[in-house]
């Protein structure tokens, strides 16, 4: 499926837990845009994630239909989660401390997805599974779960990264040769700082 660009996210952050943590626009600003407004929008989100297939997602969304309660909890839970995620990660990009509420919170949803797991093997090696609960309605949750721990555990915390463009907020890693990427797209907001300073310079000089 194409990754580019959705109404529910831009997959700009080359970890599965940051794509997750953008599904807000102007997560920086006072007014953050959120993108996933029901349940059907994370179901979607995580179609075009490639967490779930086509046939699950059909399987969800019916499933959300004949349980619209249980799908706007697991709704709330994904948003928490989500916030967690963001301002963990926006922490460690900044340098600073984690802050341990939002590490309790991760660790809550880290005991739910470990009692789903399983080891199978993938290819020529072994993965982690959560198809067990595949037929939950809160399945995405777990391999996003995965990610931010795989992220978090890894040694390349020095490559997280937040949009210098402001109030964007996004989270990216960098993967470039040289750490050198500073926006989640040159297009959108390397582009505006580009021109933001440009002015500034101009006005500067008069
Ligand atoms: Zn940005």
């Amino acid at each position: 499926m194409s990754k580019i660009s959705t109404d529910t996210g831009n997959f700009i952050g080359e970890r599965l837990c940051l794509d997750f943590a953008n599904t807000v626009s102007w997560h920086n600003s006072d007014n953050p845009k959120e993108r996933l407004i029901n349940y059907g929008k994370l179901v979607e989100w995580s179609r075009y994630a490639d967490i779930l297939s086509s046939p699950q997602q059909k399987r969800l969304h019916e499933k959300a239909n004949h349980h619209p309660d249980q799908a706007a909890k697991v709704l709330e839970e994904a948003i928490e989660l989500r916030e967690a995620i963001f301002r963990l990660f926006r922490s460690i990009a900044a340098g600073l401390e984690t802050n341990p509420l939002d590490r309790a919170i991760l660790n809550t949803y880290l005991t739910k997805a470990y009692s789903l797991a399983e080891i199978v093997p993938k290819e020529s090696k072994y993965a982690l599974s959560f198809q067990k609960g595949e037929h939950e309605l809160d399945y995405m949750l777990w391999p996003i779960m995965q990610s931010a721990i795989d992220l978090l555990l890894s040694e390349k915390l020095d490559r997280i990264k937040q949009c210098e463009g402001e109030p964007c907020g996004w989270l990216f890693f960098d993967s470039s040769r040289n750490k050198s990427r500073r926006w989640c797209s040159m297009a959108d907001c390397g582009n505006r700082e580009k021109a933001r300073r440009h002015y500034k310079k101009k006005s500067n000089l008069k």
